[in-house]
């Protein structure tokens, strides 16, 4: 694969830790992983990025990385006193086989630690980084998700988006006045506010207690129909605790919105307010608004596969074209669009590189790329302008401010998308017609 649509597995594992209160990362691996991983979370957040560094060398390599692991380890609890530690494994040190759940269940019983390690497998070459968060998530739900008593708390399990969806997502659940604890929550890890005093740790994520409390929920609303259940957090809950899975698609655009909010209705047995439908009544004015425009539009939607089924839906209701959609290895996205709106010219794309989804884009005259800054080559080689969406947009500032979802980020992303259309006709507008009426006859 010469071009990736994607990052590391390990990189999404990354993304998931950031997102628990008081946490560290230790990526068991050599140091250029880490400083490659903690560069692109870096620029996409503009936030410092701490991450640990198991240090594989030549001998941890030849011997084995255990003493390197724990070495790393003691240096991260001695240096950030944290809550909590994940360690994620790369291609070399899964390469050479480290069985980092048993050095952990040592290190900790050794040394008498009562403060969780949430191991993950999660070789670079073994997946793309969606692929390695939602493992993550998984692994975070697992370790530490327990039988406790029934409240009334709702799991929300999110994939990975912007820390100003996650802020969305808290303002419409408190407006529809739901308790919940939700996993993970990166709104002020990784947006934090400027501070004088500077702290290592961030404040905010979430709460470890809340992680151990998952098992006792009366349900879990999780943005994951992508997912395979053996990957499913919300799924383990359901199987484990019985805690029942409402599986709903990221909220964006009107249906999955609507999805989302029903989902929320059904469980806590309230409507909506009527702040909320007026949002509702808002972007239906604004697809009227722009379907004039938007008719016109053939997309290129790429990215993580739950922002890509969003995406495309969103294409759908609003008279785009979706041609070329890039899903995973699983297949699950082929499966789930619903192929009666699709066209014969829609080519779903299972995880292929960017060269491949150029292309596709030049041969089905795409006029409209969306996605992360790595699709800028569409724009540079064929100009096609790209709506940079997702994970991640490291060519331009404030990815991490970025609104898309329920009704009003739904809008948002609906007239970034719109105005993007007409910039690019309006820019050819004179040149088109001089080529269609003049160059004719001359
Ligand atoms: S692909 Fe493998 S070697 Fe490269 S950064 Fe990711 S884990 Fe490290």
């Amino acid at each position: 694969m010469e071009n990736p649509c994607h990052m590391c597995m390990p990189m999404g594992g990354i993304l998931a830790l950031k997102g628990i209160e008081r946490s560290m990362v230790i990526v068991h691996g050599s140091q250029g992983c880490s400083t490659y991983m903690r560069r692109h979370i870096a620029e996409h957040f503009n936030e410092p990025i701490d991450v640990g560094s198991s240090s594989l060398n030549e001998k941890g390599t030849v011997y084995g990385g255990e003493a390197n692991l724990r070495q790393a380890l003691d240096n991260i609890n001695k240096v950030y006193q944290p809550g909590l530690i994940g360690v994620v494994t790369t291609c070399l040190a899964e390469t050479i086989g480290e069985d980092i759940a048993r050095i952990v269940a040592d290190y900790r019983q050794e040394r008498k630690l009562v403060m969780p390690i949430v191991t993950a497998n999660t070789p670079g070459y073994g997946g793309n980084h969606s692929e390695g968060y939602w493992l993550t998530v998984r692994r975070l739900v697992e370790t530490m998700a327990t039988a406790t008593e029934r409240h009334n708390k709702v799991n929300i399990i999110v994939p990975n988006i912007s820390p100003a969806d996650i802020r969305e997502l808290k303002r419409l659940l408190t407006a529809m006045d739901l308790e919940y604890m939700l996993c993970p929550d990166v709104a002020d890890t990784l947006d934090r506010p400027y501070l004088a005093n500077y702290s290592k740790l961030p404040a905010g994520g979430t709460p470890i207690a809340d992680l151990y409390r998952m098992g006792g929920a009366p349900a879990t609303i999780e943005m994951g129909v992508t997912l395979d259940s053996s990957v499913s957090p919300g799924k383990y809950l359901e199987d484990t605790f019985g805690v029942p899975l409402y599986s709903v698609p990221l909220p964006i655009g009107i249906q999955n919105t609507d999805a989302f909010m029903g989902a929320i209705e059904a469980i806590n047995g309230r409507k909506r307010p009527a702040d909320i439908e007026n949002e509702r009544g808002r972007l239906i004015d604004a697809m009227i608004d722009s379907h004039k425009y938007n008719f016109a539009g053939r997309s290129a939607v790429f990215g993580d596969p739950e922002l890509v089924y969003a995406v495309t839906q969103l294409c759908l209701e609003n008279g785009i074209l979706p041609v070329v959609v890039t899903g995973d290895k699983s297949g699950n996205l082929s499966r789930l669009l619903p192929k009666t709106e699709m066209s014969a010219e829609t080519v779903i794309l299972s995880d292929p590189d960017f060269d491949l989804v150029q292309q596709q884009a030049k041969a089905g005259a795409v006029n409209i790329a969306i996605g992360h800054s790595d699709g800028r080559f569409l724009t540079e080689r064929d100009h096609i302008p790209l709506v940079r969406l997702g994970f991640p947009i490291h060519d331009r500032v404030g990815g991490q401010r970025l609104l898309s979802i329920g009704y009003t980020g739904s809008m948002n992303l609906l007239d970034r998308i719109t105005n993007t259309l007409l910039a690019e006709k309006y820019q050819h507008y004179r040149q088109n017609m001089y080529q269609k009426y003049y160059s004719k006859s001359s």
